[in-house]
């Protein structure tokens, strides 16, 4: 049998922590526009907002640029002087610039604009890296993938693994490894336990404070475990 790494949780450890995240994020979540939708496009304007760019700007901002750019099409066919003014105020503008590219290679020759489902291929569209993938597959077309992005990396360390850096590249390589392990057995299930895993991070286990009085995870937390033994 091959050598299982002593951070990976048991199964039943993995469905303990998904199903508390899962019934947390139900009773606490922000309601945010691009959690009501499940079209491609639209999650993927958002998932490209929010690398670098807070929340709250983001939701003035995403609203704006699909009143003007409504469909993937409508992307496609604008100068691209027009898509940059759209996304002037959100900064880090190989964003935009990718995601006109993106818009017109998927839409080239009558193309159907459609997003490829699984993240292997999604990764082959410019400017989309493992993290994006992982979004659009899971947020747009519910499928079971993965995702890691800082606040996904932080929370899975403090849980299951402490003594992982997510900022040392072969550790957060293992930290796919346990985001793959904890996914839940449905596409459904894993569109909210994504949700989930993102939303603790901003909320409650965050860069700057632990907010284990308010988690639902302090039963299955390594971190929690080691704080409270003093
Ligand atoms: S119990 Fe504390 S350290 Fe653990 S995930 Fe929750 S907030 Fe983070």
């Amino acid at each position: 049998m091959p050598h299982r790494p002593k951070y990976l949780p048991d199964k039943a450890r993995a469905q303990d922590f998904s199903r508390r995240l899962r019934r947390w994020f139900r009773r606490n979540s922000r309601d945010l526009p691009w959690r009501r939708t499940r079209d491609p496009y639209r999650v993927l304007v958002s998932e490209l907002m929010l690398q670098q760019t807070q929340v709250s700007r983001v939701v003035d901002f995403y609203g704006k640029f699909l009143k003007r750019f409504p469909t993937i099409h409508t992307l496609a066919a604008a100068p691209p002087k027009r898509v940059m003014e759209s996304w002037e105020g959100l900064g880090y503008y190989a964003r935009a610039r990718n995601l006109h590219k993106l818009a017109k290679q998927v839409t080239v020759n009558g193309g159907s604009g459609a997003l490829p489902t699984v993240p292997a291929e999604l990764q082959k569209l410019p400017g989309i890296g493992a993290y994006t993938a992982g979004a659009v597959a899971s947020f747009a077309h519910e499928k079971r993938a993965a995702l890691v992005d800082t606040n996904v990396a932080r929370v899975l360390a403090r849980v299951f693994a402490p003594k992982l850096n997510p900022k040392r590249p072969s550790d957060l390589k293992c930290l796919w490894v346990i985001a793959e392990e904890v996914l839940p057995r449905t596409g459904s299930a894993t569109w909210t336990h994504n949700q989930a895993m993102m939303e603790l991070g901003a909320l409650v286990c965050t860069a700057r404070v632990k907010r284990c009085a308010d988690c639902p995870l302090t039963s299955v937390c390594l971190t929690f475990a080691s704080d409270t033994r003093g």
